[in-house]
């Protein structure tokens, strides 16, 4: 093993939702193993695009709101027409509703569906075209969850979109594999962003995780870092349909 297995120099990586979390800290580290970045994003990406040119690396600031599939052609599109090709997909853009599963509704169920697990599988869909389209290989990281294993509670949308998130990257592993194009999914412990704020915010809830955590700390975006630079790199290429838990030990309890 040396390091230049890790050298992502002059690839495109597509991430959606980069402008904070763990799509910002993924964002940053591809761009510092020498990827250019192609942001999907609802709101200003201003930091990660300035941590990306800060690496030495090109930033295309695009667009989307992936409740709808509606942009996916245009993000491939206007990726290729920048960058002339693309090399990975993280599909990070996800979203969560907090409700008893009794009181639960129809809205929250879908708009959590919508976002973490259909547009994952059309987006990679598309760029998996594309991938073939290039005649060469591609790499997929599809963000999952520790309810990718588990069963959570008062998540209910969130617990069925993760678990479909784990399954699909089985399958699309199985079907794409031949093609070497690595499917893999990252998936992580509880890590300190705007998606754990609820839980960080309840003291008992907080509490009770940390100390079901052997590291001993909640995870920061920056432990995500190396993984998903892995899974985008030529280290990786054997490795298909894995769901990669980053969790400071917490399943291993
Ligand atoms: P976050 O809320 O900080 O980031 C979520 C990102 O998704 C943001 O960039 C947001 O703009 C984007 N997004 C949401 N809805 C979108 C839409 N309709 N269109 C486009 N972009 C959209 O949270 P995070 O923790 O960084 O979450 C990133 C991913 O990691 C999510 O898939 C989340 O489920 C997953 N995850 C997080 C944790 C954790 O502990 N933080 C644990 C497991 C999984």
């Amino acid at each position: 093993m040396n390091a230049s297995m890790f050298d992502l120099g002059g690839k495109v990586a597509v991430v959606t939702g980069c402008n904070t979390g763990l799509g910002a800290a993924i964002a940053q580290a591809l761009a510092r193993a020498g990827c250019d970045i192609a942001g999907v994003n609802r709101s200003s990406p201003e930091q990660t695009a300035a941590d990306v040119r800060a690496a030495g690396r090109r930033y295309l600031d695009l667009r989307a709101d992936l409740s709808s599939t509606a942009p996916i052609p245009g993000i491939v599109r206007d990726t290729v027409q920048a960058y002339g090709r693309i090399d990975i997909l993280v599909n990070n853009a996800g979203i969560i509703r907090r409700n008893d599963a009794l009181d639960f509704t129809e809205e929250d169920w879908d708009a959590v569906l919508e976002v973490n697990l259909k547009s994952v599988f059309f987006l990679s869909q598309a760029v998996a075209r594309q991938f073939i389209a290039q005649d060469g290989p591609g790499k997929i990281i599809n963000i999952a969850s520790m309810l990718s294993f588990q069963g959570g509670i008062r998540v209910p949308s969130y617990t069925a979109a993760k678990s479909g998130v784990l399954g699909l990257t089985r399958l699309l592993a199985n079907e794409w594999a031949a093609r070497c194009i690595n499917v893999n999914a990252i998936a992580p412990g509880y890590i300190e962003t705007n998606n754990t704020a609820a839980l960080r915010g309840d003291a008992r809830r907080s509490q009770e995780i940390l100390e079901r955590i052997p590291a001993g700390r909640w995870g920061v975006p920056e432990d995500l870092a190396g993984p998903a630079v892995f899974l985008a790199s030529a280290a990786s290429d054997y490795l298909h349909g894995h769901t990669l838990a980053v969790d400071g030990g917490w399943l291993a309890r």
